[in-house]
């Protein structure tokens, strides 16, 4: 089959190595320059299988009411004269109980599992390096209340397969001695040995080159201006090259819809209508001072609600979720507040350890911020849309990256007429099911 894959994230560039596993002939368009030029270049780096909770739990409202004025809140809804995030809004309060949670936590940690296969065949299959770190996660609390709370979380995960431990601030140090200057505030933490971390940029620009030398084509600086729909089917994709201004009409057996968050005002322009609104995030990476006190394990500080990852000689760090439009500017007072935090954090935690100064003081710290493609339930859609030839593989929010590898081999099953072997409700197979009764789609 013909196959064009709209979207070179990692979630597309892991549907066209995938696609092209199964025999297709897979053609990929991105207005990029490259691969992994938009939400999954810069992201916290974690393969975080077993920590997946979505965020719409029974607690979630009151929390967000009370972070909705601060602007260091972890998750900030800050509401905009457009009714479908305020729609959005409200099919994620549907979400905020513990019915929907658990459901919501089954899937997610099905997909995580496939994902965390599927990615270990890639690596195996291509040897693709990516600075990938396989000594687990921590996440460490510096409230007793928090601390508390994580311990039912716990055990509800250890309920669905997921091996989270408890650990008292001794253990913790005892896996992660780079914590230790910090351990007076630390309470108590959790730990996955089996999640891992590694750059999701690099993994998926050298899946996109290798997928080329295995035939694919990039188009990369094409930007998609429109589906063509004709009655009940796709027709054609009509896209420009940046750099000449001419525009194509592409057409294809298939077409996959992988453009992370800006894959639902294009859905939309065929009558596909999925919630999925982007999460603002930001990152900063920094130059290692001190190779011998920086943490190789993964963390998750639970007070300021962001991650860390040693990536080489660097270390990444990243959080915080702003719902609040299609605005990806480093350039506003917030988000040089959120930056600057994300610097000072790290200084407290591993005092001397980075280089945090500021570019003025002589530093030079790469700042980012991506849109995460969130959905109310935190579960991307992965299927076929009722318009035929139509399909989508978005809505991937906080573990894109996470589950990236697997909800590309998935597509390409879906696509080459396989069920793929997971409970998971796949769009347009198992409408409801677990999915949200949502969409028009
Ligand atoms: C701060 C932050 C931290 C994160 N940390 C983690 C983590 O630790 N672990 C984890 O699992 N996940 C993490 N994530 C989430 C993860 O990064 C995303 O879920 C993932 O990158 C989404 O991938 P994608 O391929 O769907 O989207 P993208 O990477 O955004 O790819 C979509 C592609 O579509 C292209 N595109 C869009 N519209 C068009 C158009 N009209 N024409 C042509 N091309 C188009 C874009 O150029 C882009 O390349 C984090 C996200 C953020 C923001």
């Amino acid at each position: 089959m013909k196959v064009l894959v709209l979207g070179a994230g990692i979630i597309g560039a892991s549907t066209a190595w995938h696609l092209l596993d199964k025999g297709h002939d897979v053609t990929v368009v991105d207005r990029q320059s490259g691969a992994a030029r938009e939400t999954s270049f810069a992201n916290a780096a974690q393969i975080s299988v077993s920590y997946c909770e979505p965020w719409a739990n029974a607690q979630a409202p009151a929390k967000l009411l009370k972070w909705m004025f601060r602007n260091d809140a972890p998750l900030l809804f800050r509401p905009q004269l457009d009714w479908r995030q305020w729609r959005w809004g409200l099919q994620f309060l549907g979400q905020c109980n513990d019915a929907a949670f658990e459901r919501n936590v089954q899937q997610l940690v099905a997909l995580g599992a496939y994902s965390h296969a599927a990615l270990k065949d890639v690596v195996r299959a291509t040897g693709i390096s990516y600075q990938r770190l396989e000594r687990g996660i921590a996440h460490y609390y510096t409230d007793q209340a928090s601390f508390d709370a994580a311990g039912h979380a716990a055990e509800l995960m250890r309920r669905y397969g997921v091996q989270r431990r408890v650990v008292s601030t001794a253990e913790l140090l005892a896996i992660e001695p780079a914590f230790q200057p910090f351990a007076h505030r630390i309470v108590g933490g959790t730990y996955t040995a089996s999640d891992e971390s590694g750059d999701a940029r690099v993994f998926t620009e050298k899946l996109a080159a290798r997928s080329a030398a295995r035939g694919a084509q990039f188009l990369f600086g094409h930007d998609v201006l429109r589906l063509e729909r004709s009655g009940g089917a796709i027709e054609a994709v009509q896209v420009r090259d940046r750099s000449s201004g001419q525009s194509q009409r592409l057409s294809a057996d298939a077409v996959v819809v992988a453009c992370g968050s800006w894959s639902a005002p294009l859905l939309r322009s065929v009558g596909v209508d999925l919630p999925i609104y982007p999460g603002k995030g930001y990152s900063a990476t920094f130059r290692i001072l001190q190779p011998e006190r920086a943490p190789f394990v993964s963390a998750i500080d639970d007070e300021v609600k962001c991650a860390m990852s040693r990536l080489g000689d660097e270390l990444r760090v990243a959080g915080t979720i702003e719902l609040s439009g299609y605005n990806s500017t480093l350039d506003t007072p917030l988000a040089r507040a959120r930056c600057r935090m994300l610097a000072e954090r790290v200084e407290q935690v591993l005092p001397g350890v980075c280089d945090t100064r500021s570019e003025a003081e002589g530093g030079n710290p790469r700042f980012w911020t991506g849109l995460r493609p969130a959905t109310p339930t935190n579960i991307p859609y992965i299927g076929r849309t009722r318009l035929d030839r139509l399909w989508v593989n978005a809505g991937h929010g906080t573990l894109g990256w996470t589950h990236g590898a697997g909800s590309g081999k998935a597509m390409a099953a879906l696509i080459s007429g396989e069920r793929p072997q997971m409970a998971f409700g796949f769009l347009g197979f198992d409408d409801g099911g677990a999915q949200l009764a949502h969409s028009r789609a």
